[in-house]
């Protein structure tokens, strides 16, 4: 079976490359070992939120803006053709801290300040009016209006619609086990056995991308981060913005469901939701919102987030496999950076010209010169 393109991982990064690539006529095929957009894109918590996530203006805090910028557009485009609402809000996010983390909360708010990002600093009082189920212990607030949230699975409902309109072609239950190379050029793959041929493919196998068949020193190599999370029901509009809170968010839908965030941790490909995770995260829950304690609990899980060595995303062509393609890595910011890789990776696969943003971002900062046997 042969294919113009065959990207390996079904979730929002393959996806949304696929669109793109079939909208422009080319033969798109997708396999996922498991069902579609059921792992890192399905637990995330849909933050877009490049001031939050990241400590300075560096190249990927401009890759995250961009896409940032190109997200209204994006989910504006989805809805017209499939007629689903992925629920994108601009609300903005509170930055929030009691007595004892106000001064690291003051610092950390200080380098956005200086770099003419929108911060602006709240007293109780607008804080109250903002946020009213907020605690009367918070020390010190900041709301960023930039910072924005999409329903991240009804996002994955979206593309799904969209990518079937546009004759994407999946397998599901598709386990890629080779990337097969010959005379040191892409030429498919293996899916439960069976070759499928293709001079491009595209890795977006998320934590999953090193895992292939090729010598550890041809493939950046990319880790599970497991993040717990919590959903609870509330009255609708018990909290309007995302508050973030410490190493703790909470992220309002528009149906008074709260999405409490997230431990980090390393622990290997294991997705279990544990007593200690969600003790953390329901007692800081608590804190920030005492209301939350009559909540209704609705689920628990738990999702690998994508890490690479540098917690950058790998972007580009390898260099020395033409034709294999990586789109993986997007850690913490994978449903932000959406828009902007596939709009980059698009483009490459289509011109063969690499974008001056893809740079820093390029598979070669991980690669040693052997040459594939
Ligand atoms: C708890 C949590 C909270 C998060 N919150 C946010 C947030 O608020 N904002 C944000 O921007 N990002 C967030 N993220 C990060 C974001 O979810 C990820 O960066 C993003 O979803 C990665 O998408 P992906 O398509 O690369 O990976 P995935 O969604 O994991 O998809 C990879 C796919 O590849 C398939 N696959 C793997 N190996 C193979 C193989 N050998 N053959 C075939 N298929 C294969 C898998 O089955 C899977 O479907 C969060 C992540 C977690 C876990």
């Amino acid at each position: 079976m042969q294919s113009d393109i065959i990207i390996i991982g079904g979730g929002l990064i393959g996806c949304s490359i696929a669109i793109e690539l079939a909208k422009g006529g080319l033969k798109v095929s997708v396999f996922d070992r498991g069902q579609l957009m059921k792992e890192a894109s399905w637990a995330a918590a849909g933050m877009l939120a490049p001031q939050s996530e990241l400590n300075a203006i560096t190249p990927m805090f401009l890759l995250c803006q961009k896409s940032l910028q190109l997200y209204k557009g994006f989910v504006s485009k989805l809805q017209e053709f499939t007629g689903l609402d992925p629920c994108y809000r601009n609300e903005g996010f509170l930055q929030l801290a009691f007595e004892e983390t106000a001064k690291a909360l003051d610092k950390n708010m200080a380098w956005q300040i200086d770099a003419g990002l929108r911060v602006e600093k709240l007293t109780s009082s607008q804080l109250k009016k903002l946020s009213p189920t907020v605690s009367n212990k918070v020390a010190s607030a900041y709301y960023l209006p930039d910072e924005h949230q999409v329903d991240n699975r009804k996002l994955a409902e979206c593309i799904l619609t969209m990518a079937e309109m546009v004759g994407v072609k999946f397998y599901l239950g598709a386990q890629v086990t080779e990337i097969c190379i010959e005379q040191n050029k892409v030429v498919g793959i293996v899916a439960n056995g069976e070759r499928y041929y293709s001079a491009k493919v595209v890795n977006a196998a998320g934590s999953w991308a090193s895992l292939f068949n090729l010598p550890k020193h041809f493939l950046p190599e990319v880790k599970p981060v497991r993040g717990q999370m919590i959903a609870l029901k509330t009255e609708a509009g018990t909290l309007e913005h995302t508050l973030h809170f410490g190493s703790i968010y909470l992220v309002p839908r528009k149906d008074g469901k709260i999405i409490i965030g997230s431990t980090t941790e390393h622990v290997g490909y294991d997705k279990r939701v544990t007593p200690q995770g969600l003790e953390v995260l329901l007692s800081q829950a608590q804190k920030i919102v005492p209301k939350l304690a009559s909540a209704s609990f609705i689920e628990a899980w738990a999702g690998l987030r994508p890490a690479t060595s540098d917690l950058l995303p790998v972007l580009g062509e390898h260099p020395q496999l033409p034709g294999l393609i990586f789109a993986t890595g997007h850690y913490r910011n994978g449903i932000l950076l959406t828009p902007i890789t596939s709009s980059l990776i698009t483009d490459f696969i289509v011109t063969g010209q690499t974008s001056e943003m893809l740079e820093d971002f390029s598979p070669s900062r991980f690669m040693l010169t052997a040459k594939a046997s």
